[in-house]
């Protein structure tokens, strides 16, 4: 068995669901067809759950409803049953839309509960546009399958009882369509699994199921080695480990929902990520075969918006548990850390963590070390932000000599400051933080250094030719 999963914009449209038909039934083997919602549709009803606040966004519950409804007649898939089904889906909206607006106030549930609504619409239209097409598939019901727990908008899965149920009620030898995003908690409440979560659904199917393999399908030909939006001469990555895969997911590279990685690496299931819109392209695979890409850096990326805490102090130095306090007063007051340098000398531990959280961070480690802080042993802590960490990924980064000097060098050739330097031992990861202002410059150069040719073509004029003129164009010759 094969899971597919077909993200918002490979189903935004009639025209596009019928090539996503297309692409599914030149497939020979059982497959598993995970669905995303309608393209801007999540978006859409954490707006009207936000507005409902302060007015029933009456008018736009109708357009959402009629939207349905025209992709459902434009595929002639409509049919009494999923006719029933709009109505009460978007009656029932209408009524928490009205809960929502009598409380003045909205709560995570019921951000969770109508996000979800998403998943469940398109994936009905589907299910009913692939009968229609003589495509035979079985419905899943992700929401009664899937158990997640902990908060209603980002879930943590529950492997055992999902894995569990998902064995016992899907037969291996027919075809599924299924929603993504969404599951339900042990008090059977409907929760998300988190922003772009349909990806994490797909890939939990596939490590229940033991499938063959698992393919991605977006608008994007595949993984690039830099943000396009921001290196215009990015390139496709043929193929990954999971290990890179996960890192450049987690920086930057939104093809991936990051979690996605983790239920196919148990059982070594292949993952394609490949582009709707043409099909025929090879991709990116990520899988456990040895790279065949000379390079040994597979990706540059940039995470923005980091704050820096610097906690320091002479009375750090040679002390047991300094750490230790740091980290469990973050996690306290439910910080998560991103990245950690501490130098040998003890002096100073620096900690980089999502910037919007800052002062909370300087709540949590201020009433930790008040006693140290009031008695000079510790320095109040200190804190910046606008920074962005810079990121070289590749596996084969490890033992080449000369990786971080380079990097180094690039950067301070092009006038950018370091404010701190992380390198895991298992030198997968090369994190540098910087400004973010020279965020996409730093990233140019990088890209720049590391995967393009090293011959640059510029076209130079120069005024007034005298002596120094003269002299110069000797020295360019
Ligand atoms: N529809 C959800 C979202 O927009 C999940 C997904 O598409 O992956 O985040
Ligand atoms: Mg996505």
């Amino acid at each position: 068995m094969i899971v597919l999963k077909f993200g918002g914009s490979s189903v935004a449209n009639a025209e596009r669901i019928r090539q996503v038909a297309d692409i599914v039934s030149n497939k020979p083997e059982q497959k598993l067809v995970v669905v995303s919602a309608l393209k801007g549709v999540t978006d859409a009803l954490k707006e009207l759950v936000q507005e409902s606040i302060q007015e029933i966004p009456t008018q736009k519950i109708i357009d959402l409803k009629q939207r349905h409804e025209d992709l459902a007649n434009e595929l002639n898939c409509s049919n009494t049953e999923l006719g029933n089904y709009f109505e009460e889906t978007f009656s029932y909206l209408q009524k928490i839309c009205l809960g929502i607006n009598a409380l003045g106030e909205s709560t995570e549930r019921v951000e969770a509960l109508v996000m979800g609504l998403g998943e469940k619409l398109s994936s009905r239209i589907i299910h009913s546009f692939f009968q229609v097409e003589g495509l035979n598939f079985n419905y899943a019901d992700s929401e009664q399958l899937i158990v997640a727990n902990g908060t209603f908008l980002v879930a943590s899965l529950d492997e055992e009882k999902t894995y569990s149920n998902i064995n016992s009620s899907i037969d291996k030898s027919t075809n599924y369509i299924a929603p993504g995003f969404i599951a339900s908690n042990h008090d059977a409440k409907p929760v998300t699994l988190g922003r772009g979560g349909s990806d994490y659904s797909a890939a939990i199917y596939a490590g229940a199921l033991n499938a063959e393999r698992l393919e991605i399908w977006s608008d994007v030909d595949g993984m690039l080695n830099a943000n396009p939006m921001i290196v215009k001469q990015a390139k496709m990555i043929q193929n990954l480990s999971y290990e890179e895969a996960f890192e450049l997911s987690y920086f930057g590279a939104k093809v991936l929902y990051p979690p996605t990685i983790r239920p196919l690496v148990a059982s070594n299931i292949p993952l394609e990520l490949k582009n709707t819109f043409s099909p025929q392209k090879e991709g990116t695979r990520i899988d456990t075969s040895e790279s065949f890409d000379e390079n040994p850096v597979k990706g540059v990326t940039a995470l923005s918006n980091v704050g820096l805490l610097n906690i320091s102090g002479i009375g750090m130095a040679n002390q047991k548990g300094y750490a230790k306090r740091v980290f469990e007063s973050l996690e306290r007051v439910g910080i998560s850390v991103i990245l950690i340098t501490q130098c040998c000398s003890e002096h100073s531990i620096c900690v980089g963590i999502e910037q919007q959280v800052l002062d909370l961070a300087i709540a949590g480690l201020s009433s930790e070390f008040e006693f140290e802080i009031s008695r000079g042993l510790l320095n109040p802590v200190e804190t910046d932000s606008d920074y962005s960490i810079i990121a070289l990924i590749g596996d084969k980064m490890i033992n080449r000599i000369g990786l971080s000097g380079k990097v180094f060098s690039v950067l301070g050739e092009n006038g950018i400051n370091i404010k701190a330097i992380a390198q895991g031992a298992s030198e997968r990861n090369i994190s540098v933080v910087i400004n973010k202002t020279n965020e996409h410059k730093a990233i140019n150069v990088l890209h720049e250094a590391f995967f393009t040719e090293n011959t640059k073509k510029i076209h130079l004029y120069i005024a007034g030719k005298g002596n120094v003129g003269t002299a110069f164009f000797g020295m360019i010759q």
